[in-house]
C-alpha cells in the first residue's frame, strides 16, 4: 500500500507528502533520519503514513516512542483515525502505573510501584494477574485492542469487567501489533526495554524506530542515567526502617548517613573521587557491605511485608537509598557531585550509547520542530557526522505569523527587581488587552511564572486567568486545560518546557497571541559541571550551545508554536527579553517565526497597537 492510501486524510497539507517520501524512502534504506517540521504541520500522519508503508514492504513493525502521555495520546488518535480508513494491528502502552487496578486500593506513591507489583505478583497477591492465563476474555480482549485502539479509561472498564490487569492486556497487544506507541523508557530504559523487545521477541533489526520530539532524549537520558540523594531523605530512610522494624537496617543507614555527612563537611568543590567513597565504606564496614546494604534496601522484603500486615505506607525513601546505593557500588562510569546537602550520581556522556542503540534498529526516525542547527543537534545526541541524515519539511507559507523581540525587559537573574515584574506583568498585561482570543504566557520558571501571574491578575479583571502549578496529575492538568477552554479570551499562564509547552494542542482560535517570557537557561549545578567537563575533553566548541542555550531556545521556541495548530493559523509572538533579539538567537529561531520579526523596546503602548494593527490586517 502506498503513502498516498496510507494517509489518514483525503488530501495532504502542503509539505506532508513530501516529509511522507522522505520518510519512506529513509526506512527503506536502513537510515537515521532527523526530520523537522513546525507544530502544527501534521507531521505524525505524514510520518505515519512513511514509516508504516516502509514497514508493510520490508516485513518490518513501527514503534513510535513519545516522552509523554499526552504525546502518546496525540499518536493514539491519528492511529484510531487511520485504522477506520485500513484495518492494521496497532497497541500503545502507558506506564505500568496507569494500569494498575490493585492498587485503587490503597495509595502508592509512583516511586514505590515497580516494587509493589512485583511484590504482588511473586507472591500471587494479584488476581488481576493470575487471573490472565485463566481467563477466556483476556485474548478476546486482546484481539479487540488490536483492531481498534481503546481508549484508555474503556481498556480499563473492560479489564476490571473480565478481572484481568489491563497492562497485561497492552503488553500482549504491543507483542502482537504492526505499530506499537510506547513511552521512551521502553525503547531506551534498560530496565523498561526487555518488557516490549526481549520477551515479547521482538527483533530490533526488524523493526522501524520512529522518536517523537526527539530535541528532549538528551535531558530524558540525563534523567535516566543519574540518581540524587539528600542526606534529609538517608534521615527519612533510617526513620522508615525503624518504623518497619527492621532495626538491622536502619543502623545501617544511619552509619551510612554519618560517612555521608563526613564526606560533605570534608570534600570542598562539587566533584568526589568515588573511588575513594567506595575504599571508606570497604574500610569501615568490610568488602561487600556497600552492595548488601543496597540489595537489602531494594529489595525491602522485610519492609514489604510489614507494609502488607499493617496497612502502612509504603517505603519510598528505603527505596531510594537503596537505588542510589546499587548505582553507587556498581562498576558504571558516573562521577560523583555533591551541593547543598545532595549527592548526585551523574554519567557525564549520557548519551553516549544511544548512536549504538539506534544502530540496532533498522532505521530510526527523529522529529522535532526545533532542530536548527543540525550538526549541533546530532551532536547533542552523540550521534558521529555524517551518521544521520537531516530533512527539513518546509511549511511556511502556511501560517502567518508576527513575532516581537521586546528589548526593553529581561529575567536575567541580576536583573529580576520588582521593577522588572512590574515592567514585564505591565507588557503581557497589554498583550492580552489587545489580543481579542485567548492568550498564552509561557515563563522560564514556577517562581517566575508565579509573581507574574499575581501581577498580571491584578492589572486584567476581565479575563479568565488560569495557571499551571508544578507537581500536576494529569486530572488536574485536563481541569486547566478545561478551564482555559472554558472561555474563548482566556489566559493560561504555564511554564517553558513544561506540558502545556509542548505536545499540547489548543486548536482553531483558541490562542491568538503567545507572550514568551525570558530564557529558560538551566542552573548551574553539579550535574551540567560534569558535562561540560566531559564535552570539553571530547574536544566539543559548542559545549554551551548544546547543554544549555539551544534547549533554552528551544523550550522557547516550542512554546511560542503553540497556538501555532494547523493551516492558514494567523496569530502573535512576543518575546519578552533582550536576549531574544540578539543575532545568535535570531539565527537559531525557526523560520516561521523569523520571517515578520521586529525588535525594539515594545512598551504598552507599542503592544496595543502592534497587536491591534496586525488583527485589524487579518480582517
Ligand atoms: S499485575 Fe497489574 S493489576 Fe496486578 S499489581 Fe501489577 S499492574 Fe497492578
Amino acid at each position: 500500500m502506498g503513502i498516498e492510501t496510507r494517509f489518514a486524510y483525503e488530501s495532504f497539507r502542503p509539505g506532508q507528502k513530501e516529509l511522507a517520501q522522505r520518510v519512506y524512502e529513509a526506512c527503506l534504506d536502513g537510515d537515521i533520519l532527523i526530520a523537522e517540521a513546525m507544530s502544527g504541520f501534521g507531521k505524525t500522519a505524514a510520518v505515519l503514513s512513511g514509516a508504516l508503508s516502509a514497514a508493510e514492504e520490508t516485513g518490518c513493525r513501527v514503534v513510535y516512542a513519545c516522552r509523554t502521555k499526552r504525546q502518546i495520546n496525540r499518536v493514539v488518535e491519528e492511529t484510531s483515525r487511520l485504522q477506520g480508513r485500513h484495518p492494521f494491528k496497532a497497541a500503545y502502552a502507558l506506564s505500568k502505573f496507569d494500569y494498575c487496578l490493585l492498587r485503587r486500593r490503597r495509595e502508592i506513591p509512583p516511586e514505590s510501584f515497580g516494587w509493589y507489583c512485583t511484590f504482588n505478583v511473586s507472591n500471587n497477591l494479584c488476581s488481576y494477574f493470575l487471573n490472565v492465563t485463566l481467563s477466556e476474555d483476556f485474548d478476546r480482549l486482546v484481539s479487540r485492542a488490536l483492531l481498534r485502539v481503546p481508549r484508555h479509561a474503556e481498556l480499563l472498564r473492560e479489564s476490571e469487567r473480565a478481572h484481568v490487569c489491563p497492562y497485561e492486556v497492552a503488553r500482549l497487544a504491543m507483542a502482537q501489533a504492526t505499530f506499537a506507541v510506547v513511552p521512551y523508557q521502553y525503547v531506551f530504559d534498560p530496565k523498561a526495554a526487555p518488557v516490549l523487545f526481549d520477551r515479547n521477541a521482538i527483533d530490533r533489526r526488524k523493526t522501524i524506530l520512529v522518536v517523537d520530539e526527539a530535541h528532549n532524549m538528551r535531558e530524558f537520558f540525563r534523567g535516566l542515567n543519574s540518581a540524587v540523594i539528600t542526606l534529609e531523605q538517608v534521615k527519612g530512610a533510617a526513620r522508615e526502617a525503624r518504623a518497619m522494624l527492621m532495626e538491622e537496617a536502619a543502623g545501617s543507614i544511619s552509619a551510612l548517613q554519618r560517612t555521608l555527612e563526613q564526606v560533605m563537611a570534608e570534600r570542598q568543590g562539587w566533584l568526589i573521587d568515588r573511588a575513594s567513597v567506595l575504599e571508606r565504606f570497604r574500610k569501615d564496614h568490610g568488602t561487600a557491605w556497600l552492595q548488601n546494604l543496597a540489595f537489602e534496601l531494594s529489595a525491602s522484603s522485610g519492609a514489604a511485608w510489614g507494609s502488607i500486615v499493617y496497612e502502612r505506607k509504603l517505603p519510598s525513601l528505603i527505596l531510594r537509598v537503596g537505588e542510589f546505593l546499587s548505582r553507587l557500588s556498581s562498576s558504571g562510569r558516573s562521577v560523583l557531585v555533591k551541593w547543598d546537602d545532595a549527592f548526585g550520581l551523574v554519567d557525564p556522556d549520557p548519551v553516549s550509547g544511544l548512536g549504538g542503540c539506534l544502530a540496532e534498529f533498522r532505521s530510526s526516525v527523529l522529529l522535532s520542530a526545533t532542530v536548527n542547527p543540525s550538526s549541533v543537534f546530532a551532536r547533542s545526541l552523540g550521534l558521529e557526522p555524517g551518521r544521520a541524515e537531516t530533512y527539513e519539511a518546509s511549511a511556511e507559507p502556511l501560517v502567518t505569523v508576527r513575532t516581537a523581540v521586546d528589548t526593553g525587559t529581561s529575567t536575567r537573574y541580576k536583573l529580576r527587581t520588582p521593577e522588572m515584574y512590574a515592567k514585564i506583568a505591565d507588557r503581557v498585561a497589554a498583550v492580552v488587552r489587545s489580543t481579542r482570543s485567548g492568550v498564552g504566557v509561557f515563563a522560564p520558571s514556577y517562581s517566575v511564572l508565579g509573581a507574574l501571574f499575581e501581577m498580571v491578575s491584578e492589572r486584567v479583571s476581565d479575563r479568565r486567568l488560569v495557571s499551571e502549578a508544578p507537581g500536576l496529575s494529569s486530572e488536574q492538568a485536563e481541569e486547566v486545560f478545561d478551564s482555559f477552554r472554558s472561555a474563548e479570551d482566556s489566559v493560561l499562564f504555564a511554564v517553558q518546557g513544561g506540558r502545556f509547552s509542548e505536545g499540547e494542542d489548543f486548536d482553531g482560535g483558541a490562542m491568538g497571541s503567545v507572550a514568551v517570557v525570558g530564557l529558560a537557561l538551566p542552573p548551574p549545578s553539579p550535574m551540567m559541571y560534569a558535562e561540560y567537563a566531559c564535552l570539553k575533553r571530547a574536544g566539543e566548541q559548542d559545549s554551551y550551545l548544546m547543554l544549555s542555550r539551544l534547549p533554552a531556545l528551544r523550550r522557547a521556541f516550542q512554546a511560542a508554536g503553540r497556538h501555532v495548530r494547523s493551516p492558514g493559523k494567523r496569530g502573535l509572538v512576543f518575546f519578552f527579553d533582550e536576549r531574544f533579539g540578539s543575532t545568535a538567537a535570531r539565527e537559531l529561531m525557526p523560520s516561521w517565526l523569523r520571517r515578520d520579526l521586529t525588535v525594539g523596546d515594545f512598551t504598552p503602548s507599542a503592544i496595543d497597537s502592534f497587536s491591534r494593527g496586525f488583527w485589524s490586517s487579518c480582517g
